[in-house]
C-alpha cells in the first residue's frame, strides 16, 4: 500500500468537513445509541429533532444527520463546533482514513483541498489507519423498515 511507512494527518479543527457543503452523515445502530445518550433524548425525539431518512445505494432508506439550510451539519454550532463530539458518529471520527481517499496516493493527496490536516503533522502508522479504515467499512447504516416496519 502507499501508506505502508503511515501519512500525516492533525485535525485543525476548521471544521471544513462538518459544515457549507452537503453531504450525508449515516448513523448505524451504535452511532444511534451513543448520540441518544449523549443528548439525553429517546430514540424517537432524538430522530425527530436530529435526523432525516435518505435514498441509499440499495434503494433503501437509512438515518442521516440532518443538515441546516447553510448545509452545516445539524450538530455543528459556533461556538464549540461539533456539540457531539465525544459521540460523534463514526463516519466523522474515522475522517479522513475512509476507503475510497486512501485508494492510492493522488486520491489521498487530492483530499487535502477539503481538509488542511492532511499530510500535517503527526504520522499514522499503517496499523492505525487501517483500524479506522475497517471501521469505516464496517457501518451499516440504520434502515427506515427496521426503526418503521412495514405494516
Ligand atoms: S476538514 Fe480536516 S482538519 Fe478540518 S476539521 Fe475536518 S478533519 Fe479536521
Ligand atoms: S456530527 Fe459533528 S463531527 Fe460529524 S459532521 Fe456533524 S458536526 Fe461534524
Amino acid at each position: 500500500m502507499f501508506y505502508d511507512k503511515g501519512l500525516k494527518f492533525e485535525c485543525t479543527r476548521c471544521s471544513d468537513c462538518c459544515r457549507l457543503s452537503p453531504g450525508y452523515v449515516y448513523l448505524s445502530h451504535s452511532d444511534l445509541k451513543k448520540l441518544c445518550e449523549w443528548f439525553k433524548l429517546p430514540q424517537k425525539e432524538f430522530i425527530d429533532s436530529y435526523c432525516r431518512w435518505v435514498q441509499y445505494y440499495d434503494n433503501t432508506e437509512v438515518l442521516c444527520l440532518k443538515e441546516k439550510s447553510n448545509y452545516d451539519c445539524t450538530m455543528w454550532k459556533s461556538e464549540g463546533g461539533c456539540s457531539a463530539y465525544g459521540a460523534r458518529p463514526v463516519q466523522c471520527s474515522t475522517y479522513p482514513f475512509w476507503s475510497w481517499m486512501l485508494k492510492d496516493k493522488q486520491s489521498w493527496d487530492e483530499c487535502e483541498k477539503d481538509c488542511p490536516g492532511i499530510n500535517k503533522g503527526r504520522v499514522w502508522s499503517k496499523e492505525e489507519i487501517e483500524v479506522q479504515k475497517n471501521l469505516y467499512d464496517g457501518i451499516e447504516p440504520v434502515h427506515r423498515y427496521e426503526i418503521e416496519p412495514v405494516k
